[in-house]
């Protein structure tokens, strides 16, 4: 594939304006060896942070900008993005983790990336340069341009810089870990604790296999994460009975980083892995069924989103009832054969926004997203 690679905005607009119509796949930093035919644009070479200022609790980068570099900038300071991008690699760009609303094991307690995306720049499908959202906390930007951006996978425009909002690191953080002989169960338990006023940022199913690569269990188990002052998690301790092991510091944000990169978790060479989203509350039901069909499953997200592999492809059509009868439920085929990737990704509702915001934002199709856009909605059948 042609490799188009700007060093600014400017170079990024004046080369999508030459491309108008050419559907050009987008990318950050890990796709630079794209084959076939056709042509990409890279932010890669796009890359800084812009503005950093602790006080004001936000953070702009461009778009090329490797998300490490940003979030160690962000530690000097006790500080990290408000909401927790999820650990996908050293070479990660800040504008992919805007561009697919990445967003790791805190979704569920401090919401999403979108939530957090305050302001975007980014290079149009006409090749216009547009500045949406605000870059302080408190705005009164109309139309909000940017959360409709989070989440759009390079579908409707080229971001070339983008800013978070930031929240302060936790004096302490450490890792309960309970073992549920059915998945089904976890959920409300943790909706207990939370009602009991336990400062949980992070709750995790994990099936046997899943358990046995990141925490000191080899049974499946829940991990739930606790974060506060040193004496509120002593308090916490204290008052769960249940037999129960901890984890604490490092140890605890190991086990959650490798919960965020989810994906690294289950081979990629063999097999079937589906990313599927939905209620917290069918979660941890789904990972039960698909247990009793041989998948292994990583529910994350207190429920709301569950990863499942399969060792034999011929399990697939399983797996696959499984999901279209959990009425919330919209699956992604991550790994396995294409033709268990059905086009479709979004519900009809959705769909008609979809194509507003590509008409609006790139109506000579200069991008093509359509490899990221596999995936299939309830009701359905594949
Ligand atoms: C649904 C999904 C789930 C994933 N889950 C995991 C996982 O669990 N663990 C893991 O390790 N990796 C995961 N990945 C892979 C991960 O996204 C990438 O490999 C990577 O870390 C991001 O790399 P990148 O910055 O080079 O962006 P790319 O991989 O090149 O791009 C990611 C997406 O963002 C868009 N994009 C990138 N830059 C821009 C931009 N400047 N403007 C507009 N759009 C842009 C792309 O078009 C693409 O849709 C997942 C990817 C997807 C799509």
């Amino acid at each position: 594939m042609k490799a188009l690679l700007p060093a600014s905005e400017t170079e990024a607009a004046a080369i999508i304006s030459a491309n108008r119509g050419a559907g050009l796949r987008v990318t950050g930093d890990t796709k630079l060896d794209y084959s076939g035919e056709g042509a990409f644009v890279s932010a890669a070479r796009i890359t800084g942070v812009t503005s950093y200022e602790p006080r004001d609790f936000t953070v702009s980068a461009l778009a090329g900008s490797h998300l490490e570099e940003v979030t160690a900038l962000l530690a000097e300071n006790g500080q990290q993005l408000a909401f927790e991008p999820p650990s996908y690699g050293l070479q990660t760009t800040i504008g992919a983790i805007a561009a697919l609303n990445a967003s790791g094991p805190r979704r569920p307690f401090a919401g999403a990336a979108r939530d957090a995306l305050l302001h975007a720049r980014f290079v149009s499908g006409l090749g216009e340069v547009v500045s949406a959202g605000s870059c302080v906390l408190k705005s009164v930007a109309g139309l909000d341009l940017t959360k409709l951006l989070a989440g759009s996978f390079g579908n409707f425009a080229f971001l070339t810089e983008v800013t978070f909002r930031v929240g302060s690191v936790a004096e302490a953080e450490r890792t309960l870990i309970l073992s549920f002989a059915n998945s089904a169960d976890f959920p409300a338990y943790v909706s207990r604790l939370i009602c009991d006023g336990v400062p949980i940022t992070g709750a995790a199913h994990l099936s046997p296999a899943v358990s046995r690569e990141i925490l000191p269990v080899s049974s499946s188990a829940t991990a739930i994460r606790l974060e506060g002052t040193e004496r509120a998690l002593a308090e916490v301790a204290k008052g769960i009975a249940t037999p129960k092991t901890f984890v604490d510091g490092a140890a605890s944000a190991a086990i959650w980083r490798a919960i965020g990169s989810a994906r690294t978790l289950f081979p990629d060479s063999h097999g079937v892995l589906w990313r599927i989203t939905g209620r917290p509350s069918q979660g941890g039901e789904l990972a039960a069924r698909l247990a009793q069909i041989g998948a292994d499953t990583l529910t994350d997200w207190r429920g709301g989103l569950v990863w499942v592999w399969h060792h034999d492809v011929a399990a697939a059509p399983m797996v696959m009832s499984a999901i279209t009868d959990t009425p919330s439920a919209h699956a992604r085929l991550i790994c396995g054969p294409e033709e268990l990737a059905p086009v479709r990704r979004i519900k009809a509702g959705e769909e008609r926004f979809e194509r507003a915001m590509k008409q609006a934002l790139d109506p000579e199709n200069t991008f093509d997203a359509r490899p990221y856009f596999q995936g299939f909605a309830v009701g359905e059948k594949p």
